[in-house]
């Protein structure tokens, strides 16, 4: 039988774990203080715990975690780690630094099924799922980079390699394990599970978690959509409208709308105007992306006055969209630029690499 990961158990079932094998409550206490206050990562770190205890723990639990392979810092103050699990594949998860918090972009899968054109793991296709476990270990491995700084993530995003609602029993069950008070205990709005749009699964995930939903859509037209995210033709805007409502109807929480601008494709007066009718009767903050070009890819990033007047149109008719710069882009770790089979001259050559990145992205960044 498959033991359980370490990460996965809540302090009460750290309890029931030391009653079963005849220990006071007080050292499930000090071994639950160990791995979600102190973040060990073996019970031979226990220091108070009888030797029995840390072999008995040991025996008991799979303590594997992810290695990590290499660490880049961005110039902005985000790191990109690169992990590697027990089966070999890679997991790429971003420690993004803002002024008054610091973030985690996790990633959920190994590449993507979803193929949206213009993202860089979609390019990759599918290459596994990641267990709970494995999602759980970027949180706690993140945690450990940030101990010395005296410092954790306060807010998690499912942003990430992959589709978390195409992984859902793992995905979704990470997000309620970090949201859960005697796990991770992050606050609910501060764990947000970002989709393409699996209509279907949105109505589950209503019942199922507390986490912050946020779409990514795009476009507001069904061709235009379709050409850029395929899953599109399965769940089209109708659809997928319809399983907001019924979120919202359940849940009454505020969805965060993703909205990409790629210079001359989505951002012109009529895409405006198409945001603003999809909206209509969903209470949402929109965030407005300028596109992350990479190389290889047809898609450009927005013009200044692109961002500028599709941003006026949404403000005229009381929308608020403020634009959200990536972060990480110099070291690929911004939204759409994950994917780790293909970013191994990053880490073999952090330096060469970021000089290509930093030529690359001359002059993409200003902020408006
Ligand atoms: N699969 C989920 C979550 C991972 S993608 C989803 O699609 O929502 C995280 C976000 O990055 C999504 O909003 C995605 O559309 C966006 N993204 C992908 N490629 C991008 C790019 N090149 N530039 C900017 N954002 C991108
Ligand atoms: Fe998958 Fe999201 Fe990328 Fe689409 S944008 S390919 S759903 S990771």
């Amino acid at each position: 039988m498959q033991k359980p990961h370490f990460l996965e158990l809540s302090r009460e079932n750290y309890k029931e774990f030391c009653k079963n094998i005849g220990l006071p409550k007080f050292r499930a206490e000090q071994i639950s203080d160990w791995i979600f206050r102190k973040n060990v990562r073996s019970p031979e770190d226990m220091l108070n715990l009888s030797k029995e205890l840390r072999s008995k723990l040991f025996t008991s639990l799979d303590w594997h975690l992810p290695e990590i392979v290499s660490k880049l810092d961005s110039d902005d103050g985000s790191t990109k780690l690169l992990l590697k699990n027990s089966e070999g594949r890679s997991i790429e998860t971003v420690i993004l630094r803002y002024e008054n918090r610091i973030s985690l972009c996790v990633s959920s899968q190994v590449g993507c099924k979803l193929a949206c054109d213009f993202c860089q793991t979609g390019k990759l296709g599918f290459v596994s799922h990641l267990s709970k476990a494995d999602i759980l270990a970027q949180l706690y491995l993140a945690n450990l980079q940030l101990a010395g700084e005296g410092k954790r993530i306060s807010h998690v995003v499912f942003m990430g390699m992959g589709e978390p609602l195409d992984n859902y029993d793992n995905a979704i069950g990470a997000a309620n394990t970090m949201i859960d008070e005697d796990h991770f205990n992050l606050a609910a709005r501060h764990v947000t599970v970002s989709t393409s749009g699996i209509a279907p699964k949105i109505d589950d995930l209503s019942r199922d978690s507390k986490a912050s939903l946020a779409l990514s859509l795009h476009a507001a037209r069904d061709d235009l959509r379709t050409r850029l995210m395929p899953i599109n033709r399965k769940y089209p805007l109708a659809k997928l409208k319809q399983s907001l409502l019924s979120y919202q109807k359940v849940t009454n929480r505020k969805i965060t709308i993703e909205y990409i601008l790629i210079g001359g494709v989505n951002c012109s007066l009529r895409e405006a105007k198409d945001l603003i009718r999809f909206i209509q009767g969903l209470k949402v903050k929109v965030n407005l992306i300028p596109f992350n070009s990479h190389p290889g890819m047809d898609f450009d990033r927005p013009s200044d006055e692109e961002i500028r007047s599709f941003q006026k149109h949404l403000s005229d008719r009381s929308v608020p969209a403020p634009v959200r710069y990536s972060k990480g882009l110099d070291v690929s770790a911004a939204c759409g630029q994950l994917a780790a089979k293909f970013s191994s001259d990053l880490h073999e050559s952090p330096a060469r690499y970021r000089l290509l990145q930093k030529e690359k992205h001359l002059g993409e960044a200003s902020p408006l």
